[in-house]
C-alpha cells in the first residue's frame, strides 16, 4: 500500500467503473486485460514443499507459513456471484502455493469485503463477481513477502506491504496473518481495509491522509504505516469528518 502507480499508469478499470458521465459515454473502451497464462485451477489448492498444514489443522506450537516461498500460485477455484446488476467486475483469487492460507476461506473474506454494504460497491457503479476463469479484470493474490515484492515490482514494497500493479492486487501474506499493531487485534477487519485499499487503487484512487485526530482512518491513507491519529476503517463510505 506503500506504492502505486503514476496517474498515467491507472488501470483503465479507473474509468470503467468511475461512475462519471465521461467513462459512461465510453462504452467502446479496449478490453482492460491481456489474457496471459496462468494456472490451471487445481482441486487441490497448495503443494506445499514442506508440511504446511491448513491454520485449522495445525499441530500446537508450529508456526503458520507465511515466509517460506514457492514462488508458484494457484488459482483458487469457485465463483462467487456478484450481488448487483451494475457493471460486472470479474476478479480471481490466487494465493502462493505453500502458505498456510484455506483457499476458500480467503476467497470468501475478499468477497465479503468487496460486496459490503460499506464497500466500493456502494460508490462506484460496479459489482464485484469472483470467478476461477483466465479472463478477469483484476487478480488478486495473497502472496509471500518475497514474492509480492517481485509481482510489485517496478514498485517497492520492501518485504512489508501490499501493492496494485496494472491488474494485479498483491497482498503480502506476512500482513494477511498478523495484520499491524494499529489494528489491535482486529485482524479481519485490516484484511478488509487490505482488500479496499488496493482495490481502491485499481478504482483510480490514490491516497489521502488522516484529517482529524480521532476519526476513522480513509480507506486510502496508507494505515498500514501508521494512523496519524486516526482510527482503523476498512470501508470507503466511511470517512473522517
Ligand atoms: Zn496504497
Amino acid at each position: 500500500m506503500v506504492a502505486h502507480p503514476d496517474a498515467t499508469k491507472q488501470s483503465n478499470l479507473a474509468a470503467r467503473f468511475s461512475g462519471s458521465a465521461v467513462a459512461a459515454s465510453e462504452p467502446s473502451l479496449p478490453p482492460v486485460v491481456t489474457p496471459t497464462p496462468v494456472p490451471t485451477p487445481t482441486a487441490t489448492l497448495t503443494t506445499p514443499l514442506r508440511p504446511a498444514p491448513t491454520l485449522t489443522r495445525q499441530a500446537k506450537g508450529s508456526k503458520p507459513n507465511v515466509l517460506v516461498s514457492t514462488g508458484r500460485l494457484a488459482v483458487v477455484p469457485g465463483f462467487s456471484k456478484a450481488t448487483g446488476e451494475r457493471d460486472k467486475l470479474t476478479y480471481r483469487v490466487e494465493i502462493e502455493e505453500g502458505l498456510s492460507f484455506n483457499g476458500a476461506v480467503v476467497a470468501a473474506a475478499i468477497h465479503k469485503t468487496l460486496t459490503d454494504a460499506r464497500g466500493w460497491q456502494a460508490i462506484h457503479p460496479v459489482s464485484f463477481e469472483r470467478t476461477d476463469k483466465a479472463d478477469v479484470d483484476l487478480r488478486i493474490i495473497v502472496a509471500t513477502p518475497t514474492l509480492t515484492d517481485k509481482l510489485c515490482l517496478p514498485l517497492d514494497t520492501g518485504g512489508e506491504v501490499s501493492c496494485r500493479v496494472d491488474d494485479r492486487v498483491v497482498l503480502n501474506a506476512k500482513r494477511w496473518m498478523y495484520a499491524v499493531p494499529a489494528y489491535s487485534g482486529q485482524v479481519d477487519l485490516y484484511r478488509s481495509y487490505l482488500v479496499n485499499h488496493e482495490v481502491g487503487h485499481a478504482l483510480g484512487h490514490g491516497h489521502s491522509t488522516c484529517a482529524k485526530a480521532k476519526t476513522p482512518a480513509p480507506v486510502m491513507m496508507q494505515q498500514t504505516k501508521g494512523l496519524g491519529g486516526c482510527l482503523p476503517n476498512a470501508w470507503p463510505t466511511i470517512k473522517a469528518t
